[in-house]
């Protein structure tokens, strides 16, 4: 019985810590796979997510629902993105995971590389892979993020770690202009 319990108890607490990553809704669009938690996370992002005048004349479509809002925004970010650096690799896609705030970003970031940080972002290389605080999220740090997904697709040889932050943050500067 008292075992019962504590296997019980362990299961619902390695669930518990777990909620913020393992993400239950999942969408995709042309460019990204979006993957978040719960409504009210995609609604905060969406929410912090302004496009500014020039990008948001660049809304093709009326989006109904916050999903297909999040997409659209993001595809255009990444079609900017990509003016911006002139480099259009063929079959771009990478996974964006949303999470609740920087407190997540440090713990995933810790869990994977083993390295205390105090991000808000972060690329995974290997998984091509974008996490992003809702909480902090807005277009420049969103840019900056993707500018790395690009130049990782682009070069077949990695370019040094100093040149591809150069590049996320020629991005980052550049995506309003
Ligand atoms: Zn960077």
């Amino acid at each position: 019985m008292r075992k019962t319990f504590f296997i019980i108890a362990g299961l619902i607490f390695i669930t518990i810590s777990f909620v913020p990553v393992v993400s239950s809704e999942q969408r995709e669009s042309r460019y990204v796979t979006l993957k978040y938690s719960s409504k009210e996370i995609l609604r905060t992002f969406n929410d912090h997510l302004s496009l500014g005048s020039s990008l948001s004349r660049m809304m093709r479509k009326n989006t109904v629902t916050i999903e297909d809002e999040v997409l659209a925004k993001t595809d255009i970010i990444v079609e900017k993105a990509e003016t911006v650096l002139e480099m259009f690799p063929s079959n771009l896609h990478f996974t964006l995971i949303l999470l609740p705030a920087s407190e997540d970003i440090s713990r995933v970031f810790n869990q994977k590389y083993n390295k205390n940080v105090n991000y808000l972002s972060f690329y995974s290389l290997s998984e091509k892979t974008i996490y992003i605080s809702v909480d902090d999220a807005n277009l420049s740090i969103l840019a900056h993020e993707i500018g790395h997904a690009i130049v990782d697709r682009f070069f077949d040889v990695r370019p040094p770690y100093n040149i591809h932050e150069l590049m996320a943050q020629f991005t980052e500067k550049h995506i309003t202009d």
